[in-house]
């Protein structure tokens, strides 16, 4: 009997010492699995921090392209007629006086009560008629932009008023000095005029 119980308790020590050693075994492995998942996760964040910081990079190298684009070439988005061009920018002989004169804006031959539209948005600046110009619009746009269109032979927005691009403004006509039915259509930047040709695509 004494024989068993020595065996028994040989057979259980050696069974607790196993499954100590067994546990201390999977917690070193544990230890080792969890450093070798801290270290990953570590390599990864890093990733993601370079990642990101060139996304970042890409964002605002995006952003500021888009700006200068938006900057120089998205202000005017289209013409305020589909007309035949009569009269470009720049020096020519008037067509009164025959005497060479600056030509400060476009003539667009078009028929009269031809839709005129508003080339980009912006707030209508001033509505009136005189001599020269007969009925005109101008409307006044970001970064000191102006817009001019003369000779029309109806308005049909006021003062103060807010446009959008391809908003209907008015019809043209052959009103002020024109020798024929036309609009003359007119960009200013800072007060000076400017080629609308260098400006709307
Ligand atoms: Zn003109």
């Amino acid at each position: 009997m004494k024989k068993y119980v020595h065996i028994i308790l040989a057979i259980s020590f050696v069974a607790t010492t196993s499954s100590l050693e067994a546990q201390s075994d999977f917690a070193s492995q544990y230890k080792i699995q969890m450093e070798k998942i801290n270290k990953e996760v570590k390599i990864k964040l890093a990733e993601m921090k370079a990642f990101s910081s060139i996304s970042n990079y890409n964002l605002s190298l995006e952003s500021e392209i888009t700006e200068n684009f938006t900057n120089e070439s998205k202000v005017f988005c289209n013409w305020p007629v589909n007309g035949e061009l009569t009269s470009g920018y720049g020096y020519r002989k008037d067509p009164f006086t025959s005497r060479r004169v600056f030509h400060n804006g476009l003539d667009l031959s078009v028929s009269l009560g031809t839709p005129v539209y508003a080339t980009a948005k912006g707030k209508v600046k001033k509505t009136g008629q005189n001599k020269i110009s007969g009925k005109y619009i101008i409307i006044s746009h970001e970064q000191e932009y102006e817009s001019i269109y003369c000779h029309l032979s109806k308005i049909t927005i006021k003062k103060g008023e807010c446009v959008l691009n391809e908003t209907l403004i008015g019809y043209s006509g052959n009103t002020g000095r024109s020798t024929g039915p036309h609009l003359h259509f007119e960009i200013r930047k800072n007060g000076k005029s400017i080629n609308p040709f260098s400006i709307i695509n």
